[in-house]
């Protein structure tokens, strides 16, 4: 069915209870090497009447799910039985109608501009999107958007300043390394220079800044630059947060090729951790919320804001690193099964059982099919492809 309201396919994790709303359609760069996400797509600017029919449609359909809570004597309040008797009519199967109840349900307070860059439209045509959802919807209190460090280096300081007037909150940046060869090599189109004057426009406008770094992309070769110079980036800039996502490369990216060729090793979950343990010992005098909220990150726990918590954050991941062999191996397999999110889940005798089920499970039927026994690391190959499904 189609979606009365166009969507894009994707928003950072951070945004899941946000209203979704269509500016542009794709990425304008459209090259990175690690990203799948609109390859084959074209890059479009959506005319403001378009964006400004999603917002009246989603206004209507809003308005429609609280005259409901009215009629059911709820006052206006979108709760669980609400939503469920509202899903489970007819008009609800469509996408539209399901997103504004769920935002409805998570408060309608957030909006996420989709899609890789709306920063590309021009200043005057953002800022009245802006002023047209905070217009019809004043319960917004945060505005969100991705934009890439090329397009916001190029943005003038009062032309951001111009954008947080009018509602923009927060801006995404996949900065993803600061590493100058490591940004050609998978073809982010940025230099480190650009990356630090995006950040700095951004953090002098008074509009709040996420950065996002991706642990491994660095593969084997450059772990360790990638760690420093990322880290020496953000020194520069100080961003409100610094977001980890791990590289996890999928066939249908073109990284993938270069996988296939031996030319790029992608470094071990534990060489991973170590590089962040860097990352993070690295990063001085900024007083940045680092985050790991991405499914793709084995420690979740790794969080905290800076200089404060990062002995704490450092001491978690040399908690970690001083496991055994065989317990590490036991919580990144639960880790990836989604059994296990935080270290003391493994004393949960119950779960550790369940995850040594599984790893026996898939033991076998690697032996069956190959004859032999396989050691840990193939077995953590075929648990990691379950990682897919996440992304
Ligand atoms: S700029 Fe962002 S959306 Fe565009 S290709 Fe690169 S990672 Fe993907």
């Amino acid at each position: 069915m189609d979606s009365l309201i166009e969507m894009g396919p994707i928003r950072p994790p951070s945004e899941a209870q946000s209203l979704l709303i269509r500016v542009t359609r794709n990425c304008p760069w459209n090259q990175c090497e690690f990203c799948h996400t609109y390859k084959g797509e074209t890059f479009s600017i959506r005319s403001l009447e378009e964006v400004q029919k999603d917002i009246d449609q989603a206004k209507e359909i809003a308005d429609q799910i609280r005259q409901l809570s009215w009629r059911m004597g709820q006052a206006g309040k979108i709760d669980q039985t609400l939503l469920r008797h509202f899903l489970s009519q007819p008009k609800a199967q469509n996408p539209a109608w399901q997103t504004v109840a769920g935002w409805l349900y998570f408060g309608g307070s957030q909006v996420f501009l989709q899609d890789g860059n709306s920063l590309m439209r021009k200043t005057g045509d953002l800022v009245a999107i802006l002023r047209y959802l905070r217009e019809k919807f004043p319960s917004i209190q945060r505005i969100t958007s991705y934009g890439r460090a090329r397009t916001l280096a190029k943005k003038s300081v009062k032309e951001l300043k111009e954008l947080r007037e009018a509602g923009l909150t927060r801006i995404h940046i996949g900065m993803e390394t600061g590493y100058e060869p490591l940004l050609q090599y998978i073809k982010k189109g940025v230099t480190a220079e650009e990356q630090i004057t995006a950040g700095r426009n951004v953090v002098a406008s008074g509009i709040s800044l996420s950065e996002y770094i991706m642990p491994g992309l660095g593969g084997e070769r450059w772990w360790r630059e990638h760690a420093v110079e990322s880290a020496r980036v953000l020194n520069q800039i100080d961003p409100d947060f610094i977001r980890l996502r791990t590289l996890y490369v999928r066939k249908n990216m073109p990284l993938y090729q270069k996988v296939e060729k031996g030319e790029f090793v992608r470094p071990s979950d534990d060489q991973i951790v170590i590089e962040i343990r860097l990352f993070l010992e690295t990063l001085d005098s900024i007083h940045s919320t680092v985050v790991s909220d991405h499914i793709l990150n084995l420690l979740e726990e790794i969080q905290g804001r800076l200089p404060e918590d990062k002995e704490k954050m450092l001491a978690l991941i040399d908690r970690y690193l001083a496991w055994p062999k065989k317990k590490r191996f036991q919580f990144r397999v639960g880790r990836r099964l989604g059994y296990l999110r935080n270290l003391d889940d493994l004393d949960d005798q119950n779960l550790l059982l369940r995850v040594d089920q599984i790893i026996q499970k898939v033991q076998r039927s690697i032996r069956e099919e190959q004859g032999k026994d396989v050691p840990e690391q193939e077995i953590e190959k075929e648990i990691h492809a379950l990682m897919e499904n996440y992304i």
